[in-house]
């Protein structure tokens, strides 16, 4: 089949997901499962060191076998990394733990990908599709916001932790898998316009994920015990979308490049999820999607409709739009090469009642 992924070849996915209360209590038979040796560096930041970072090195040393160096970050840039390449290097571990939102994470996978040194990851919020994917977002590299790494070996989601995480990282993360209705579109108008490769199987996987969280959205706002293991699913599953297509492509298009247009711009950006579904919002629009559609489950999932609920004004929303093809001129959207006119940026603003 032409204009088709090669599929199967070299796809690297997590060995193992393990999903469910309690978790963390089982890291050190989670361990043994993966054949890794003793020492381990956890990698984590300064405000989980105690909530939930000692606790895990606990259960790991009280289990008899391992040695764990804890290990906190102040921010997820490469520096971070190397710095933790060196005390990898010189308390010799075997393989290494993030434990954490995004940074610690993007710093662990970045920083055993350099040493070549299999990451577990520990998410304790579920606010964004990174948590299982190969690539790695940190601060510092200017042309990319994410670098190929490596995915992690095992994806350790402890639904106890994150049920009391603050509703606002988890309504973030179905944010960013609602986005994927517009990444997806983005891929398969590459595709027509572009003959740019698709891969059926990711686009599958990160359609499903949209579909558990729409199917639902009434659940996840409840907050009944166990729902944070859908958003938990759904953004494992559209990171396993990613390793299958061997890049970010199913699961980032115009609405993420509008999201780090604003990270551009903004001194205090919003969450990324919350910035990546207002973006689908109006690409929605632009492909002439059913944006209302979409407007109605981010409601129903607390995400916000309007700039002004995420403190951006409707002048940088309309830089945001006007500047977004920029970002990654090489992946091919709905903005095309020349991106929208100022006439047109605030008109799909204004009709989807982004701004007002
Ligand atoms: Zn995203």
């Amino acid at each position: 089949m032409t204009g088709v992924i090669n599929e199967f070849k070299h796809v690297e996915m997590p060995q193992l997901l393990s999903l469910g209360t309690d978790m963390i209590q089982s890291l050190p038979e989670i361990i043994d499962k993966l054949s890794l040796k003793k020492n381990c560096l956890l990698i984590t930041d300064k405000f989980l060191k105690d909530k939930y970072a000692k606790i895990t090195k606990e259960i790991l040393e009280d289990h008899g076998k391992f040695r764990v160096v804890l290990s906190t970050i102040e921010d997820s840039t490469l520096e971070e990394a190397d710095k933790q390449i060196i005390l990898l290097n010189e308390v010799k571990t075997d393989f290494v733990i993030g434990l954490g939102g995004g940074k610690p994470i993007d710093v662990a996978k970045l920083t055993s990908f350099k040493a070549n040194q299999r990451f577990i990851s520990i998410p304790t919020i579920a606010s964004h599709d990174g948590i299982a994917s190969s690539r790695a977002s940190l601060k510092g590299i200017q042309e990319r916001h994410s670098i190929q790494a490596r995915p992690p070996i095992a994806v350790v989601a402890d639904t106890t932790i994150l049920d009391n995480s603050p509703f606002r990282f988890t309504s973030s993360g179905c944010g960013d898998i609602i986005a994927k209705q517009t990444s997806l579109k983005d891929w398969l108008l590459a595709h027509r316009l572009k003959n740019e490769p698709i891969s059926p199987t990711s686009i599958a996987l990160a359609e499903m994920t949209v579909k558990l969280v729409i199917q639902y959205a009434d659940l996840i706002k409840s907050k009944t015990e166990g729902y944070s293991r859908i958003v938990m699913n759904s953004l494992i599953g559209s990171s396993l979308a990613m390793c299958v297509a061997g890049s970010s492509r199913p699961g980032s298009g115009s609405e993420h490049m509008f999201s780090h247009a604003l990270d551009s711009i903004l001194e205090r950006p919003a969450l990324h999820g919350e910035q990546c579904a207002l973006g689908s919002l109006m690409m929605a629009y632009l492909h002439d999607l059913d944006w209302e559609e979409i407007k109605t489950t981010m409601l129903k999932l607390n995400l916000p409709v309007k700039a002004k609920d995420l403190n951006i004004t409707d002048d940088d929303i309309i830089k945001a739009l006007k500047i977004a093809h920029t970002i990654r001129p090489e992946r091919y959207t709905i903005l095309g090469k020349d991106g929208l006119t100022h006439e047109a940026a605030v008109s799909v603003a204004e009709k989807t009642g982004v701004i007002d």
